[in-house]
């Protein structure tokens, strides 16, 4: 049997910026399809930056980055990749519907084909009710669905979140994130998802990647054996507080030698 073809490769990927801050130290990295990954780390540490040269929104100063082989800034290839930032950035004057449909409505999809596409990616993330609504009559967390809703919506391959969940209240995002797992699951999509939440990592992931800054880089690769489906029970599970504690030894290790090496 063939090997399977990676969802991503990172290859000695580095980053400096023309103001000569360098945001990563070469990084290597094979994502397979279906992983769920999540970057990890303080702030600083290149996740953003890293994902971003992932999308082809940042070229690397020095390495290369492909999607199922292919340069990631091929212009000829579709790599059917959508991003979700940390704002929702919804058009306030339009309903929730003509948010979604707004990256088909830029490929030129025709509304009998848009439709039915909507109404799926709105019921993915749980609000097939809500499609006549405007942003403002939703929720912080609601708002966030129909982002993710319209990434969902050109049914890519692979789904990049920057700190989707960070501006949300605790038990929002908790509520989210366990959804998340579940659209992921339906799906079998691939995820790189950024966070600097220690748990949250854990709990979404199949693998984390955790990074450490000044230079940025990556200081430890976890695979998280915890059974998948993952519910508010799996949050408080042995194996679900040692990972953390793991995790968060590992990370103050790596800020003791930042501080050092200032000195
Ligand atoms: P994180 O997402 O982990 O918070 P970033 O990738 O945003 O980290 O940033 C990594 C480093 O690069 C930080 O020191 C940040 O200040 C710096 N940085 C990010 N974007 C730019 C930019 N456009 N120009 C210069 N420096 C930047």
């Amino acid at each position: 049997m063939n090997a399977p073809v990676p969802a991503i490769e990172v290859l000695s990927a580095e980053q400096v910026y023309p103001n000569g801050t360098r945001a990563l130290t070469p990084v290597d990295l094979t994502i397979q399809p279906g992983e769920f990954i999540t970057l990890l780390g303080p702030s600083g540490c290149g996740k953003s930056t890293l994902l971003k040269m992932i999308a082809g929104l940042l070229e690397p100063t020095d390495g290369r980055l492909l999607l199922s082989r292919k340069p990631v800034n091929d212009t000829k290839v579709d790599h059917q990749l959508s991003f979700v930032f940390q704002e929702a950035t919804l058009m306030p004057w339009a309903s929730v519907e003509a948010n979604v449909r707004l990256p088909l409505d830029l490929a030129g999809v025709p509304k009998s084909e848009s439709g039915p596409r909507v109404a799926e990616a709105l019921e993915l993330v749980g609000l097939g009710k809500f499609g006549k609504h405007r942003p403002r009559e939703l929720s912080g967390g609601m708002q966030m669905r129909v982002s993710i809703a319209r990434g969902l919506v050109t049914r890519p391959k692979l789904l990049l979140m920057d700190e989707p969940f960070g501006a949300l209240d605790e038990i929002t995002r908790n509520k989210l994130d366990t959804d998340l797992l579940e659209l992921w699951r339906k799906t079998g999509l691939t995820v790189v998802f950024v966070t600097h939440s220690i748990s949250e990592a854990v709990f979404l992931s199949s693998r984390v990647i955790m990074m450490a800054a000044r230079p940025g880089r990556v200081v430890e690769d976890l695979k998280v054996d915890l059974p998948y489906p993952r519910d508010e029970d799996s949050r408080t599970s042995p194996e679900f507080n040692a990972l953390v504690r793991h995790l968060h030894q590992q990370l103050m290790a790596a800020s003791v030698s930042d501080t050092e090496e200032a000195h």
